[in-house]
């Protein structure tokens, strides 16, 4: 407690603070849980409002629960600073609002997270940015997509449901090469799969709310980047919109996040059993993952990620009606969104994820009304398939 002499019960009571013990430190991350932190020094304090590795202030500007985060997902990211969030979505929305203006125009990937695609045709009809969706994949079509106003390359490592995986390098050259913003939405892939700034791109993010934290149990963004400048923009906007990350789902997120390298192994070998039971079953007509090598992503996916990811998409041959029934027999694996957490989900990308999609999208997207999305957690793969194969019926 600080020495206050005299202080009757009500200065006592806000005043009471945790003693400092100079000889040894916490272990583990502490959770400041601090809406703002106190100053001795005038100058060091208006010093720390103009910059954002000054000394802390106010946790929507920095926290340092908050900076541990940032600090080791930058370090996983091979960058140089990162913007923790309160969600993906408020990673996305800075990045995008941060970065860009009225009449700016933006080249997408057409087969962007379904909320990523719903907040660019929002921002394009309200604040008159200008989005081309084009396949990836296809160089005539990015380079026709190309405008005197375009200022923004927006990707996916790893693309849902379907796993396209684009090439990073020369994307990313492309874009240097046209003096445009790449950026990365790395969620499906994560740092231990691919580190997209060693490509050349400018700037990563993440919905954490997957595999980053990896427990279901918080919703969280970030936002990792190399140019120190580039850091400060997205700062100093991103702490303007306010969509910081709070204390304690910054520290679930990094007490998840120190097992990411082993959970991501796992992911990996699960998703590589199932699909490759699923491919042989006589009930499934397509399975979509670039781990195997009919999947069109393959060869790039093998040398350009350590690892082909934990989520894939299966098209039974029953249609909707096959799909309603295996949805009413899974036991284990659970009828959920989301991904990356401990419990294998599945879900229909046409009645959630791709729900806003025109019929036309969903063909483009190769969404059939057979497709069912796996998202594969860390149980038993015995256990799983067991699941699956009852929940398919039939012969397996
Ligand atoms: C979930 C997700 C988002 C959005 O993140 P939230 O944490 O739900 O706001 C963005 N991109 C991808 C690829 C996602 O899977």
């Amino acid at each position: 407690m600080r020495s206050t002499p005299g202080a009757r019960q009500e200065t006592l009571a806000v005043h009471a603070s945790a003693r400092q013990r100079p000889d040894s430190t916490p272990a583990a991350i502490p959770i400041y849980q601090t809406s703002m932190f106190r100053f001795t020094d005038l100058d060091v304090f208006a010093d720390a409002f103009k910059r954002p590795d000054g000394a802390d202030t106010y946790s929507r500007l920095g926290n340092p629960t908050t900076r541990a985060l940032e600090d080791v997902m930058a370090a996983l990211e091979g960058g140089q600073a990162a913007m923790a969030t309160a969600s993906g979505m408020g990673a996305i929305s800075i990045v995008l609002l941060s970065l860009l203006q009225t009449g700016d125009h933006i080249i997408a990937q057409q087969d962007l997270y379904g909320g990523a695609m719903a907040l660019l045709r929002d921002l394009a009809a309200r604040w008159g940015l200008k989005v081309t969706f084009v396949d990836v994949d296809d160089p005539a079509a990015i380079a026709a997509a190309m405008t005197p106003t375009t200022r923004m390359l927006y990707l996916e490592s790893i693309a849902n449901p379907m796993g396209q995986v684009c090439d990073l390098p020369a994307l990313a050259g492309w874009a240097r090469q046209h003096g445009l913003l790449s950026v990365v939405d790395n969620t499906f892939a994560t740092p231990i799969l691919c580190q997209p700034l060693q490509h050349g791109v400018d700037v990563v993010l993440h919905s954490t709310t997957k595999y980053i934290n990896g427990h279901s149990d918080v919703v969280g963004g970030i936002i990792v980047v190399s140019d120190p400048k580039l850091y400060r923009t997205i700062w100093e906007r991103g702490t303007e919109i306010g969509a910081s990350a709070d204390p304690f789902a910054a520290w679930l997120t990094l007490r998840g996040l120190a097992t990411l390298p082993l959970r991501m192994e796992r992911h990996c070998s699960n998703a590589g059993i199932l699909a490759r039971r699923l491919a042989a079953h006589t009930q499934v007509t397509a399975v979509h993952w670039p781990g195997l090598a009919s999947h069109p992503s393959h060869a790039r996916a093998a040398a350009q990620l350590a690892g082909f990811g934990g989520v894939f998409s299966f098209d039974l041959a029953g249609g909707a009606e096959a799909v309603r029934s295996f949805t009413k027999r899974i036991e284990l694996v659970a009828l959920a969104p989301s991904l990356g957490g401990l419990t294998t989900t599945v879900i229909t990308p046409r009645s959630s994820s791709h729900s806003r999609l025109t019929a036309e999208e969903l063909a483009a997207a190769g969404l059939g009304d057979g497709t069912i999305r796996v998202a594969v957690g860390l149980e038993d793969p015995e256990d799983l398939w067991a699941d699956f194969a009852q929940a398919l019926g039939g012969s397996a």
